[in-house]
């Protein structure tokens, strides 16, 4: 398979100018390709693009731009088989799920918003002072730089671009460096259907390319999913000339089992959506408090589950998640592994090891674990998942709260009525209840505290994309 590594910018595809970045096979540590990173002078280039795009591109009409992304998603869709394998080569997912999981929901997310961009509600204008006409106006923002994360590369791309776009506004699209080959495909066809300059690619690090971009002059709004540090970084950069930010961050999400839940439901959904992408997803189901009288029995049965996942398969086909990303990755949660079985209470009911092979980690669960734990409290990003006894639903639920992130959690129980007031007061962009992880491009994602702020999907994306103006009119 030829690899195309070229950055886009307005029309021109033009490979970055300075230093190589290899990008891995997490299977097998083994180089793909390298991509050149872009000079500070071709992230000028794209910004200038960009904001000559703005012009036209912020006028065109709802219709338009909708013609545009369904254009995108049908060609998606059609070279699905090939995103799917690209995605899959560069994070090591399993095929069948980057095919079929991935694929099918970034191509909605294209047309949800053709759909959603076109139905746009506001307030009613009137005559709010006598002789005015008042009225309010949802406007582009302008020029927004996109910078996206190595879990769901593609996905995230669609996240960001598809409201940003939808909304009028044009982009400056920075992929993660360890994951930008589908990003790169995607700039091919996006450049085929998109005016010059509305959507721009360009390759880097982080620290040289990402932070080039977000402290540019010629960017209006910084939209970035990645880590609370890089969070922050961002929105230093935005002080400086008050940049909009959104900031989709961190996770750590908390899943409370009740008692009386249904304990065959509950290790399903925790051997799926704790494990799914190998734990690097920031809504996995990775600290579990479970009621006394049902604790013993899920942390047997969920150490049996999770002990079948299965990995490393040389068919792919039978893989149900793939390694990690990087060697960093895995170190990282292996070093969170060990620290926690240092401790007496702590006891690795499964896993717990690297493999010799590529990335991957073995599935993990850890029981015993207590709030003030490090394992408790901290974002691991793999395949890992705690449990904590609990003595009642207040304790519960002031654990679950007591964290530093709060974007996903899920509620296990039989009794509805309980469901709904422990829903209430969880403070969590989500609560899913008897199930997790579950998510459509009609409902928003996104975090309270240090997870960040503003909405993915949704049309509360498209307000986080679009500003509120008014325009009165005098009548005399
Ligand atoms: P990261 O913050 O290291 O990198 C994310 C992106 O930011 C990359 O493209 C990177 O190059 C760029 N970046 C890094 N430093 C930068 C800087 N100084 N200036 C500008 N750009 C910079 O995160 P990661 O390791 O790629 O991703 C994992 C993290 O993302 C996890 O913490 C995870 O929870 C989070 N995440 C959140 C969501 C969500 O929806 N909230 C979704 C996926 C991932």
């Amino acid at each position: 398979m030829t690899i195309d590594t070229s950055l886009l910018i307005g029309t021109a595809f033009e490979p970055g100018t300075e230093a190589p970045e290899p990008v891995l096979n997490p299977r097998t540590g083994a180089l793909i390709v390298d991509v050149p990173e872009a000079s500070l002078a071709q992230v000028d280039r794209a910004v200038a693009s960009a904001r000559t795009a703005f012009t036209h591109w912020s006028r065109t009409t709802p219709g338009e731009r909708a013609t545009a992304l369904l254009k995108i998603a049908d060609r998606i869709e059609a070279e699905a088989a090939d995103f799917a394998k690209l995605e899959a080569l560069n994070c090591g997912k399993p095929i069948n799920l980057a095919l079929n999981d991935e694929i099918p929901a970034i191509v909605d997310c294209w047309r949800f918003f053709a759909g959603a961009v076109r139905n746009m509600h506001g307030a009613i204008a009137g005559e709010y002072l006598a002789g005015f006409t008042s009225m309010v106006r949802r406007d582009a923002v302008g020029v927004v730089a996109s910078i996206a994360p190595w879990n769901y590369p593609l996905m995230m791309m669609a996240w960001k671009l598809c409201p940003a776009i939808a909304g009028g506004n044009t982009v400056v699209f920075k992929p993660s460096e360890q994951t930008p080959l589908t990003a790169i495909k995607l700039a091919r066809i996006m450049a085929d259907i998109l005016p010059e300059g509305v959507a721009n690619v360009v390759t880097g690090r982080g620290q040289t390319v990402g932070s080039y971009l977000i402290n540019h002059p010629g960017i209006d709004m910084i939209s970035i999913t990645g880590d609370v540090a890089t969070g922050k970084k961002v929105m230093e950069a935005a002080q400086k000339s008050v940049k909009r930010t959104h900031l989709e961050l961190g996770g750590k999400a908390p899943v409370i089992v009740f008692d009386d839940a249904d304990l065959g439901a509950v290790v399903e959904g925790l051997q799926a959506f704790g494990y799914y992408n190998a734990g690097q997803d920031c809504t996995a189901a990775c600290r579990i408090y479970a009621g006394k009288k049902i604790y013993d029995r899920l942390v047997a049965d969920l150490t049996s589950a999770v002990s079948t996942i299965r990995l490393g398969n040389a068919d792919d086909t039978t893989n149900d998640i793939g390694p990690l990303i990087s060697q960093r990755q895995r170190d990282r949660v292996a070093s969170f592994v060990n620290r926690a079985r240092e401790l007496k209470h702590i006891e690795v009911t499964t896993g717990g090891e690297a493999m010799d092979q590529g990335f991957y980690y073995r599935p993990t669960v850890i029981a015993g674990a207590r709030q003030e734990d490090e394992i408790v409290r901290r974002e691991v990003f793999g395949p890992v998942v705690s449990i904590t006894p609990f003595d009642d639903a207040d304790q519960a639920i002031g654990w679950a709260n007591d964290s530093d992130y709060g974007l996903a959690s899920s509620i296990w129980t039989r009794d509805v009525g309980r469901a709904m007031s422990t829903a209430a007061q969880m403070r969590y962009g989500c609560t899913w209840i008897n199930t997790h992880f579950m998510l459509c491009n009609e409902m928003p994602h996104g975090g309270l505290k240090q997870s960040g702020y503003g909405k993915d999907m949704s049309s509360y994306a498209l307000e986080d994309y679009t500003v509120v103006r008014h325009i009165m009119l005098a009548h005399g």
